[in-house]
């Protein structure tokens, strides 16, 4: 990466700002638009340029952004003008990355379920596939010897399950010894099995793991990837030098939803990756990622009018825009995904007041539908304004449909050096006649 090192990382006085420029300009508005999306698009850029810097090396190493973290087109084009490559799980994504403009040889599809006709697809573009199971080898072995197809300029691994354990959250521990995903490599006779795979695919290049995303240590991960690594050794070992050419190490670095730090950072996990899997960033092998969550989540924020307070049974309530339709997973399992909130009047500014236990909950019809219970916070009042830190990914890019909520807008902000901030938009706000159209109205 050349150029002047971007340092926009986010913290309480920029979002204030964003905030504050944010209802000056009427992209937050208490009739019109009383929910809405931020990204900080300068601190999405100091985040990849982080990335870069602490890969550089004598690997080859192309950083792909996994897209179900923010699909978003214009944050996909953004990030391939930063220098990613994309990781899809599906033709939605899969579409969405060639929209933004990335190269097929710069996609990586994976997904435990692929049809032969997106298979074929992928083949034809010449999109990376990672390949999960002995099944779908054989359904790509069944598409090669077609010979209506077009030779593909795919590169094709296998995922692997290194069966290393799971992480704090089950639901994101990918490489339990009973995962859904890729294929288990400590089972009986599946070593030896990937082996001859090998010997009997000279397209079979590349290796894949993706051990897990939050919750799960740089540590584990780490070995994870020396599980992969040592299968790839064992292959070239048994077949020739150089027959697995690169390692697709999967995405996964946790994020810190309890500060504004960015920790761990990607160099802290390159030097985990250093001392589990030395000789993975030697330039034996070509190297590639698939980082999500770490990339985009800081940069983002959610900002929600209050519409009314109440007390009840001594609980101090804000009811207000943000639910489970831009938090369902900090709704749904509140544990796993805590989330911080600031507290803001309605010109944005940060409000200072006395901390006071209060729940903040969100619009649906179910009582669960909060997002922070018993938070002790400045009283919220009316018209006040609550931000929902560290939702740059997978919040309100990833709506849920419940109560036929409607999708709200998402902005990209930049902020010029005399504190100008400029808004872009990233999606506009579903109408209800997006809504009507999808639901047969
Ligand atoms: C979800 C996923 C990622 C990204 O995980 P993050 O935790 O967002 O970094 C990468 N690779 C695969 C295969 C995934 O399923």
């Amino acid at each position: 990466m050349t150029g002047p090192r971007p340092t926009a990382f986010p913290g309480p006085a920029r979002r204030e700002l964003v905030l504050r420029a944010a209802v000056r300009q009427g992209l937050l508005d208490p009739e019109e638009s009383p929910l809405a999306g931020f990204v900080d698009l300068d601190a999405v850029a100091a985040t990849v340029d982080a990335l870069h810097r602490a890969f550089e090396g004598p690997a080859g190493v192309l950083h792909t952004f996994a897209a179900k973290a923010n699909s978003l087109v214009p944050v996909l084009r953004r990030l391939r003008d930063l220098g990613m490559g994309c990781e899809v799980a599906g033709p939605g994504e899969l579409a969405q990355a060639l929209s933004a403009g990335f190269a097929p040889e710069r996609i990586v599809f994976d997904s435990p379920a692929k049809t032969r006709r997106e298979l074929r697809q992928a083949l034809d573009l010449g999109v990376a596939i990672n390949v999960d199971n002995w099944q779908e080898l054989a359904r790509i072995d069944e598409i090669l010897a077609d010979r209506t197809a077009p030779e593909s300029r795919s590169t094709i691994g296998v995922r692997i399950n290194p069966q290393i354990g799971g992480g704090s959250v089950d639901a994101m521990s990918t490489a339990t010894t009973t995962s859904k995903f890729g294929i288990a490599l400590a089972d009986e006779g599946n070593a030896e099995r990937l082996v001859a795979a090998f010997r009997d695919r000279p397209w079979l290049t590349w290796l894949h793991c993706h051990v897990g995303s939050q919750g799960c240590s740089p540590d584990l991960m780490a070995e994870g990837v020396a599980a992969t690594l040592g299968l790839a050794r064992r292959i070239d070992g048994e077949l020739g030098h150089r027959r697995v050419v690169g390692l697709d190490i999967g995405g996964g670095l946790p994020v810190d939803f309890g500060s504004d730090r960015a920790d761990p950072g990607y160099a802290a996990y390159v030097e985990r990756l250093r001392t589990h899997a030395p000789g993975l960033l030697s330039g034996e092998f070509r190297v590639v990622t698939e980082f999500g969550r770490s990339v985009l989540a800081k940069a983002g924020f959610t900002a929600a009018y209050v519409e009314y307070t109440k007390s009840s049974g001594g609980r101090a309530i804000a009811l207000t825009f943000a639910g489970v339709q831009v938090a369902t997973r900090t709704v749904f399992a509140p544990d796993a995904w805590p989330l911080r909130i600031s507290a803001h009047d309605a010109t944005g500014a940060e409000k200072h007041g006395e901390p006071v236990e209060q729940d903040v909950a969100g619009p649906a019809c179910f009582a669960g539908d909060l997002v922070a219970r018993a938070r002790p916070l400045p009283l919220l009042e009316p018209g006040d304004i609550v931000a929902l830190l560290d939702t740059g990914a997978y919040y309100t890019s990833t709506p849920f449909g419940y109560n036929s909520l409607l999708e709200p807008a998402v902005h990209g902000a930049t902020v010029s050096a005399d504190g100008t901030v400029r808004f872009s938009p990233l999606r506009r706000a579903q109408t209800v006649e997006d809504l009507l159209d999808r639901t047969g109205g």
